[in-house]
């Protein structure tokens, strides 16, 4: 058996953030993450200007910077029926946002934890939770081939939407997913006609999917679809994607002529929103595996950072009573916090979201959106951060 402070499941975002604010303070960190790195991951690849804040606190900004990421200075939102609106990325704060692909960033992010002192092991799936007088107590591993028992004063789950964790753990919330009805995929792509500088939003019938410019020159097309339109094309990607993303005319005019240079890869997307932040006694969630924020805010990526950040600043304040056995205080402060930082902008995007699925919806929303940029300002800055009084807002300095 071995001993940490923090036991952190999942290696995107969420979990590599807090690893590299736990350790830089001090603790023992253990990151397990299933998939071996460098690794595709389905998204957008939108990285939200405010990103560039947290990863020169991570200490990342330069790797991110070598990786010579698209400069993406405006979304713009086209409905099916021809409207277009504009959103300037320094609405969001900060300058302009990055496309990058998550392999490269992950992987920026999972060498950064190795160099701070986290014990990263990657290529190990943790689905065993280790329990005791009904709390958590660490989990159950096979690292190089051994399995082992990994016992931590703290657990996260940072699985992201799978919930490896918390799914499986007795007292935790029992929400579990409904079945599937959407389903999302990705590919990386070269010629498309896509404007340099411009992450592209095409609404259709079900859904919504956004064309991005990502290093060397590619682009990254990532699109939400139902499930009864991919058992009607026979699950072949590129048929659904000329079958609905194509019916927008703006992504027909962008996509004609572009090629597939990547694998495609699709996930199901069980639900959205929140989920408890402590989900039992010693778990905490972060990322996704907390909330999952609708993706065409391209904040996702943000709240994975951001509450990563949140929960290693609380167990940093909580340090000294760690050992005592004082969890419910922590897990209360960091669902308070949690809240404070998050509810406003999962309701906002929640609504968005059903707006976005509707294309006469969607053109109606554009159209009111187009008369005030002081209103489409205020809309793109409520689904990131609010101004909170909560000291915890500050960040790490
Ligand atoms: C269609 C779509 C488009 C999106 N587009 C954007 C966008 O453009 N911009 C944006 O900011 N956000 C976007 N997002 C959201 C963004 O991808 C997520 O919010 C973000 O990845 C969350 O980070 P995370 O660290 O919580 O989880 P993840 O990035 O999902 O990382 C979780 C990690 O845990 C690992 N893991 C899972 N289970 C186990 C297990 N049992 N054992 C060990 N490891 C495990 C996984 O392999 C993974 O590496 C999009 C999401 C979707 C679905």
């Amino acid at each position: 058996m071995s001993s940490y402070d923090v036991i952190i499941v999942g290696a995107g975002p969420a979990g590599t953030s807090a690893s590299i604010h736990l350790a830089s303070n001090g603790f023992k960190v253990l990151l397990l993450e299933q998939k071996k790195f460098p690794r595709e991951k389905l998204c957008g690849e939108f990285i939200s200007p405010e990103c560039a804040d947290h990863f020169l606190r991570l200490g990342v900004e330069v790797e991110m910077r070598a990786a010579d990421p698209a400069e993406i200075n405006e979304t713009t939102f086209y409905s099916r029926y021809g409207k277009r609106i504009a959103v300037p990325s320094r609405w969001f704060g900060g300058g302009a946002a990055m496309g990058l692909s998550r392999a490269r960033m992950d992987q920026n992010l999972l060498l950064r934890a190795r160099s701070v002192g986290v014990d990263v092991h990657d290529g190990v799936v943790v689905n065993n939770p280790v329990e005791g007088d009904g709390k958590v107590l660490g989990i159950r591993a096979k690292v190089d081939e051994v399995e082992r028992e990994y016992r931590a004063h703290i657990t996260i789950d940072a699985t992201g939407r799978a919930r490896s964790l918390a799914r499986r753990v007795k007292s935790a919330d029992t929400r579990h997913a409904r079945k599937s009805k959407l389903v999302a995929f990705k590919a990386h792509l070269s010629d498309s006609r896509a404007e340099p500088g411009v992450c592209e939003i095409y609404s259709y019938k079900n859904g919504y999917g956004g064309l991005s410019t990502i290093e060397a020159g590619l682009s990254n097309l990532c699109f939400i679809v139902t499930a009864s339109e991919v058992r009607q094309a026979q699950s072949d990607p590129q048929l659904v994607m000329r079958r609905s993303v194509m019916t927008n005319p703006r992504a027909a005019y962008t996509l004609e002529s572009a090629r597939i240079c990547s694998d495609w890869l699709s996930v199901a997307l069980e639900s959205f929103g929140r989920h408890k932040p402590s989900p039992a006694p010693g778990l905490l969630a972060i990322g996704d595996s907390a909330s999952f924020i609708d993706p065409f805010t391209g904040s996702g990526m943000l709240m994975a950072l951001e509450s990563g950040e949140l929960v290693s600043q609380l167990i940093v304040r909580h340090r000294d009573k760690l050992n005592r056995d004082e969890f419910a205080e922590l897990a209360r402060d960091y669902a308070k916090a949690y809240a404070q930082k998050f509810d406003s902008r999962l309701r906002v995007s929640s609504l968005l979201r059903r707006v976005a699925f509707q294309p006469r919806l969607a053109q109606g929303a554009i159209s009111i959106c187009s008369f005030s940029d002081r209103f489409r300002g205020w809309l793109a800055r409520s689904t990131r951060a609010t101004n909170t009084r909560n000291s915890l807002s500050a960040p790490f300095s």
